[in-house]
């Protein structure tokens, strides 16, 4: 059940009993040249998703033996090898499909399964856990994320009510990656290239940018270092309330499956 709000500014937590299920492949489509949608079924009992930034960790077979470990829920971690896993975000749920959306990057065993995944396969996930839920009481939002930020800076923009003033700011390769958005919300886009901006260009691009008048509350997500120097700058150069900025480091350069909250 949802804690109790104070302020109507502050963040409701959800927790959720914690299942591993076995999925199965039944669509997959290109969203864009650097996005893939993978589309699963299976018995989804229980399964819940109330935020946009929810996750659920996907497991894979290690890849140097090929040997798939699955967590022992509820129990301690033992001394065998252990699980694989990775973060993804749950795109969309219609209560019979489950809908990831994989960025396709320098391939780890994440994006490797998702660019070879074939209608039939079988996957393994676990959660989400719970869900942070961004109340809806700010004046504006800001959204600001890379390309494994897409699914949920795209499903936030579709839950967002008519009229709630958002601004985006998206980090892709080039103008073949921008993805089509639906939104009923007063929706402002700003594309940033890495082609010609790598490696700051959300830094760059949000220095171009005022902060939006009012109350406004800022989610982030891209690589962690990058991550912080946005927050960084939100804090300093554009004068955000750091208790209204939700960062995280959705992975971090050479590094493998990272998630790290970025906080004081
Ligand atoms: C809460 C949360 C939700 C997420 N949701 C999504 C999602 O919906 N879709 C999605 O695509 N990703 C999402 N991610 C990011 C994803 O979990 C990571 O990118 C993950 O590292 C990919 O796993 P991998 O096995 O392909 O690569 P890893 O084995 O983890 O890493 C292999 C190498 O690739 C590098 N690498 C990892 N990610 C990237 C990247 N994006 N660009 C360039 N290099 C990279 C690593 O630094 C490492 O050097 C999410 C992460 C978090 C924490």
């Amino acid at each position: 059940m949802p804690d109790t709000e104070t302020d109507g500014r502050s963040l409701t937590r959800v927790r959720y009993e914690t299942r591993l299920r076995e999925l199965t492949v039944t669509a997959i489509r290109s969203v864009s040249p650097h996005l893939t949608r993978i589309s699963l079924t299976g018995d989804f009992t229980g399964f819940q998703s109330l935020g946009f930034d929810d996750h659920v960790k996907l497991f894979f077979p290690d890849p140097e033996t090929g040997i798939l470990t699955l967590p022992n829920l509820g129990m301690p971690p033992g001394d065998g090898p252990k699980p694989v896993m990775r973060d993804y975000t749950p795109r969309r749920f219609d209560g019979r499909t489950l809908d990831i959306e994989f960025a396709l990057h320098e391939a780890g065993p994440a994006t490797a399964w998702a660019i070879n995944a074939r209608i039939g396969d079988i996957l393994h996930i676990g959660g989400p856990r719970g869900s942070t839920l961004i109340p809806l009481a700010f004046d504006s939002y800001v959204l600001i994320g890379d390309d494994t930020a897409l699914p949920a800076m795209a499903r936030r923009l579709e839950e967002l009510p008519a009229g709630t003033k958002v601004c985006v700011i998206a980090e892709v390769d080039g103008l073949d990656d921008h993805v089509q958005f639906e939104t009923r919300a007063d929706a402002k886009i700003h594309w940033v290239h890495r082609q010609t901006a790598y490696p700051n260009c959300l830094n760059e691009a949000l220095k171009a940018l005022h902060a939006p008048k009012g109350d406004v509350h800022v989610w982030v997500a891209c690589e962690s270092s990058q991550a912080k120097l946005i927050r960084q700058q939100l804090i300093e150069d554009h004068g955000i309330n750091p208790k209204w900025i939700k960062a995280s480091g959705y992975w971090r350069r050479g590094d493998v499956g990272a998630h790290e909250p970025i906080n004081d």
